[in-house]
């Protein structure tokens, strides 16, 4: 990773469409005509103008919904507002999110003409069952047919893959990701299923059509899945993530170290000398530059430090949050932790031992102020 400098600054853009809702989604996602995209990615450019920065870019990750959605044409507008806009470091990390269906290889082409340098697809598993139930577009072969075509172009290839899918085993999903390492994926993020109000997964597990894994199986599942990953020479980075070394997300250990950002685009959030600040995310507010400022207490300030700190491996840094007003070393559980191994120290930094990424929300709430 590059040493830390101070002005640095990192790019989120948001692209909020998608071909089809998948039935567990609940992220602000759009199925839209191509008139409503095009009126999008002018707005979007305009936004980047308008914001422009001197501070120098490390990364940009253009996330979604989903980005291979739009055209080879209006991704080169995107990123050319950037460029136009921004002074981006040469070897700055540039990753974009790619769904199997919408990946092609004029696409992929121009994204490494564009200096995308990391690709990031989405898979979530590689049983055919498993991706018609939860309604992806794409099946296990289009998957793996997408990843040897991106890793044709690229080294540092992403997957995700969703953990607590109905009858989807910590073996099965370990059969999964050899099969991912076996096409040369650099990195895995492993997400839990989340059955959200309002999704329609919800109503399919409502009804009992729909039978994820109970929060005891989903947890050893993930378990098992990590233990294969990190046998495999993967380190556990943070909580959902694995990679080999120097594959970790410089973009995400960013927002982890609570490193400046700014995010383009419907419902982006932003972060500039301590100022969090985020764009409306609806359309209409989008429209009219609707910003709502979330302006951080100094006990929030903390508390940002040691959740985000412990969940990766750049851990808390001690002497800093004693600057912010708060001795994590005085706190009741922290020798306690220490003699367990729960946590480690190192000088001044103190990180969670990943063997306990599990019950990490239980020891980060018992570590706050
Ligand atoms: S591809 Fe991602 S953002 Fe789009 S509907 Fe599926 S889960 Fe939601």
């Amino acid at each position: 990773m590059r040493e830390a400098v101070e002005k640095d600054i990192s790019i989120y853009i948001h692209i909020p469409f998608c071909e089809q809702k998948c039935n567990y989604c609940a992220f602000a996602s759009f199925c839209v005509s191509e008139s409503e995209k095009e009126k999008y990615i002018e707005f979007l450019c305009k936004e980047i103008e308008k914001r422009k920065s001197s501070r120098p870019v490390k990364t940009i990750y253009i996330g979604g919904g989903t980005p291979s959605v739009l055209s080879e044409e209006q991704i080169e507008k995107v990123v050319k507002a950037v460029y136009k806009n921004f002074d981006v470091y040469e070897d700055a990390e540039f990753a974009i999110e790619a769904n199997p269906n919408s990946t092609t290889e004029e696409k992929l082409l121009k994204w490494k003409k564009l200096r995308v340098n990391r690709v990031s697809i989405g898979v979530q598993s590689l049983s055919d069952k498993s991706l018609k139930k939860i309604n992806r577009l794409h099946d296990r072969k289009m998957a793996i047919e997408k990843i040897k075509l991106a890793r044709r172009y690229f080294s540092n290839v992403s997957a995700d893959l969703l953990v607590g899918l109905e009858g989807e085993s910590g073996k099965d999903l370990s059969k999964y990701a050899l099969e991912l390492l076996s096409l040369g994926i650099k990195h895995i993020s492993c997400y839990l299923l989340e059955v959200y109000e309002g999704t329609k997964l919800y109503d399919l597990v409502q009804s009992k059509k729909y039978l994820p894994l109970d929060d005891d199986k989903t947890i050893e599942a993930f378990n098992k899945l990590s233990n294969f990953l990190v046998d495999k020479g993967m380190e556990r980075y943070e909580i959902s993530n694995f990679a080999f070394l120097g594959f970790e997300s410089q973009h995400n250990l960013n927002y982890w170290a609570r490193g400046d950002y700014l995010g383009f685009g419907l419902g982006a959030h932003s972060f500039e000398n301590n100022r969090r600040y985020r764009n409306s995310d609806k359309f209409s507010e989008y429209y009219e530059s609707k910003v709502y400022e979330e302006n951080l207490t100094s006990k929030e300030i903390i508390e940002e430090e040691v959740m985000l700190g412990l969940r990766c491996k750049l851990g808390v840094d001690l002497e800093k949050i004693k600057n912010l007003g708060y001795d994590l070393t005085k706190n009741e559980y922290f020798a306690d932790y220490l003699r367990q191994g729960i946590i480690k120290r190192n000088g001044n930094v103190v990180t969670l031992n990943p063997t306990f990424y599990h019950i990490s929300n239980t020891i980060i709430a018992n570590l706050l102020p």
